[in-house]
């Protein structure tokens, strides 16, 4: 009789947890028809706390696109939202939707751009048809789930689009965990996870080396928990990624990624959102000092095969290979990636939500590096024109998905609110600013006049590559010279926006 209560009571809590879950199911998708937006709580419901990496491969010509599934991955942890999940703040050049298989709502969704679409605008894609490589995380779900990738032109109109099933049991999801290279948190944001804080102060004692990181020695000698203390979950994770340096050179790498996090949060608006931001330095060794300079007829073996000379312009210093990317930084909890490459040639690149690369010894290294991160996290736009520009980037019937440039077919959507009262469009330039490229850096007048101008809103034609027909909101920003301290306030409200999207809760 005992026996049989038992297992009548089993039975009833077998009904009523599965009552629970058909009624939870029904509320979600309740919320899905109301069009509210699925929320951390949802994020148990339908995601586990780990990571699908997705690897696909971009291929074709200026003409034609197409979108192959390479491999699926698992990796522990997910250390992206997990609130606004199905949010896009930012358009891109390309969208990633996971849904559930059963009845199509919407889970989750990311944006990106690519350097396969940047080489479409360049000549060579009118007679080859290459092949790109692209990785993407998302949160490892618990029931099947379709996935699908579309491909956006300039106008902003699909080119291509590929639809596959996620089922989570797949024996052919293979899991990958972290891969023997260490990683180092050289900035751990503020801590809003309490069952963390408790996992924290058991280990503290094995995580007290970060006042040695500028000097010269092995951290990998040291056995400490690389998590203790680290918030994943609330706050931005960058990854800066050894490229470049050998393993005798990992003394230098930690100092420079170092100096790569001071000068991020040295200015606002980044300085003010430093406590929302985690900082990890990935020490993967090259068999090679140094990266390949083909220009100079340099080439050698690294973590990223990047190299100078992307699309044959000198100073674009980018990788093709998002997938050695990934692997290097695999086990390591991420959502943004600085590649940080051992040199002094001047150079770099910033993909939004793909990958920034900057180069460590360059006098100029701090103005690139926070340069390019603009790009790749807040999907800023360069705010310069070239006058012999012969693509057209920015088509005047669109309006740029970008925040920081428009065409004016919209301009009610981007800076319109934070225009001055009777300011013209476009602004004239103010010609009591002095010129960039003749300033002197010891001229404190000129250079005050020069970082004053970056503060004040108009819309000024030139930016986007093109001198004509797209336009920028200040005379002067990071997101245009080097010589500027700070972004223009469209840019710095843009990176606000972004940061608070990523760690809302
Ligand atoms: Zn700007």
């Amino acid at each position: 009789m005992c026996d049989k209560s038992f297992f009548v009571l089993l039975q009833q809590k077998k009904t009523n947890t599965l009552t629970y879950m058909k009624l939870r199911f029904f509320f979600l998708h309740l919320l899905f028809l109301l069009g509210l937006s699925l929320s951390a709580q949802d994020f148990d419901a339908w995601f586990e706390d780990n990571t699908l990496r997705i690897d696909y491969i971009f291929a074709g010509d200026a003409t034609r696109q197409e979108i192959y599934l390479e491999q699926l991955y698992k990796q522990p942890r997910w250390a992206g939202r997990k609130a606004r999940l199905t949010e896009s703040p930012l358009r891109g050049n390309g969208q990633l939707v996971v849904a559930d298989k059963l009845t199509g709502q919407r889970l989750y969704t990311t944006t990106f751009s690519t350097l396969f679409q940047e080489w479409q605008l360049d000549q060579e894609a009118q007679h080859v048809q290459r092949a790109f490589q692209c990785s993407y995380n998302v949160p490892f779900p618990k029931r099947p789930v379709t996935v699908t990738v579309t491909l956006t032109d300039k106008h902003q109109h699909t080119v291509c689009q590929m639809c596959h099933t996620v089922d989570p049991a797949d024996i052919l999801i293979q899991p990958i965990g972290e891969n023997g290279i260490p990683y180092y948190y050289i900035h751990k944001g503020a801590f809003r996870v309490e069952s963390l804080a408790l996992r924290d102060s058991t280990v503290a004692s094995l995580n007290s080396k970060p006042s040695t990181l500028n000097k010269d020695r092995d951290y990998t000698a040291t056995p400490y928990d690389p998590l203790a203390g680290v918030d994943i979950t609330s706050n931005v994770d960058l990854a800066i990624l050894a490229e470049g340096y050998t393993e005798q050179q990992m003394g230098k790498f930690y100092a420079d990624a170092r100096r790569a996090a001071d000068a991020l949060f040295e200015r606002e608006p980044f300085a003010s959102l430093k406590d929302r931001f985690n900082v990890v330095a990935v020490a993967a060794p090259s068999p090679e000092a140094g990266p390949s300079v083909p220009h100079k007829g340099v080439w050698r073996r690294g973590v990223t095969s990047c190299h100078y000379d992307t699309f044959y312009s000198q100073r674009y210093l980018m990788s093709q290979n998002m997938h050695r990317i990934y692997d290097a930084l695999s086990g390591v909890p991420f959502e943004h990636i600085m590649v940080l490459v051992n040199s002094d040639t001047y150079g770099g690149g910033g993909i939004y939500n793909q990958v920034t690369f900057s180069t460590s010894d360059h006098p100029t290294f701090k103005q690139v590096f926070v340069h390019e991160f603009g790009h790749s996290y807040a999907g800023l736009a360069d705010e310069y024109a070239y006058d012999d520009m012969d693509t057209e980037w920015y088509p005047a019937d669109t309006e740029p998905w970008e925040p920081n440039v428009t065409t004016l077919h919209d301009f009610a959507s981007k800076w319109q609110d934070l225009m001055p009262k009777g300011q013209p469009i476009p602004t004239p330039l103010d010609p009591r600013v002095p010129d960039f490229k003749t300033i002197q850096k010891d001229d404190t007048k000129a250079m005050a006049l020069l970082n004053a101008c970056t503060q004040k809103v108009g819309v000024f034609e030139g930016a986007g590559y093109q001198s004509k027909g797209c336009y920028r909101p200040a005379q002067e920003c990071r997101m245009k010279i080097n010589e500027v301290l700070d972004f223009c306030p469209v840019c710095t409200r843009a990176i606000r926006r972004i940061t608070e999207f990523y760690t809302a809760k």
